[in-house]
């Protein structure tokens, strides 16, 4: 595992490689064919060089909204109907997949969704299919495997056979081999355990000093409020609450409905799915 102790000791770790992009979306609508509604009027920003978390429970249409910005909304049968996706000033919305990514965007899917069969080596420079640099390439590589440590000795192992933790270090490289500008993370939390969490939150502090942006999608709010600038809270597909991510730590409803903290200081251990259904914030 990277370790704080690890990054000190690297200098060349800390270097900026890349500028960040930004992401502007407004106003955007989506759905599934030609009934499902799901996003109803989204605006959200990350600003270059930034990190921004997008919280909500379990079918408020994050996913929905990852699927819009990075284009793979149209594979599963579902449409942009209104609005608009920039990256960096450029206009995306509804872009192909593939030319999303060469625009400098690159996804890390929930599930760490990694070539099981495949090494760890093949895995990671399957990250790098839109590129044609080949010595840009072997130098992305090179940097990936100083940022996941654990990775090194890993590389010629089956992907399949790797820790829940490390399966997440190769989905996380394999997007980096895209030299992305904008990273987008679905979930990258999700099904490890508290301590492995905390590393992943770690590394994509690392990943965003070194000069990438970053859009988190998480419902571990604890562990993204603790690294974002800021963060959006989205409900039903509409977003009901955005600030600085200190901002949102410490307001009494986000700490009560996401991070699970009672309003007398007790851990209620709670799961965000069961949160009042009726429970809404409006700005
Ligand atoms: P989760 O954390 O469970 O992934 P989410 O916030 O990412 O939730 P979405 O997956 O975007 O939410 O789902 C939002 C809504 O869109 C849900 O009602 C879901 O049933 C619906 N939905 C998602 N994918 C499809 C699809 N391919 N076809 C039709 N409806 C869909």
């Amino acid at each position: 595992m990277v370790t704080r102790e690890q990054e000190v000791d690297d200098s060349t770790v800390a270097v900026p490689a890349t500028v960040g992009a930004s992401l502007v979306v407004a106003g955007l609508d989506a759905g599934y064919g030609d009934a499902i509604s799901v996003l109803d009027g989204v605006d959200l920003e990350v600003p270059a060089g930034k990190v921004v978390a997008l919280l909500g429970a379990n079918g408020a249409g994050k996913t929905t909204l990852l699927r819009s910005i990075t284009g793979l909304l149209r594979i599963h049968r579902g449409r942009i109907t209104a609005g608009s996706v920039h990256l960096d000033g450029a206009d995306i919305t509804g872009s192909p997949p593939a030319a999303i990514v060469r625009a400098g965007l690159a996804q890390v899917m929930e599930g760490r969704r990694i070539f099981a069969e495949l090494s760890v080596e093949e895995n990671l420079r399957t990250g790098a299919v839109t590129r044609r640099d080949a010595k840009g390439i072997t130098a992305t590589f090179d940097e990936i495997l100083e940022l996941f440590p654990p990775l090194v000795d890993r590389r010629s192992d089956t992907a399949g056979y790797l820790s829940g933790g490390e399966q997440q270090m190769v989905a996380i490289g394999r997007a980096l081999m895209a030299k992305p500008r904008l990273l987008v993370l679905d979930e990258p939390s999700l099904g490890l355990a508290p301590l492995i969490v905390e590393q992943i939150g770690e590394i994509i502090s690392d990943i965003n000093a070194r000069g990438t942006s970053v859009l988190l999608v998480e419902q571990n709010a604890m562990m993204a409020l603790g690294i974002a600038d800021f963060a959006y809270v989205v409900e039903t597909g509409r977003i009901v609450r955005s600030g600085p991510a200190q901002e949102l730590r410490e307001d009494a409803e986000i700490q009560e409905f996401y991070l699970g903290i009672s309003s007398d200081g007790r851990t209620s251990f709670r799961e965000v799915g069961a949160y009042p259904a009726a429970k809404t914030w409006r700005l």
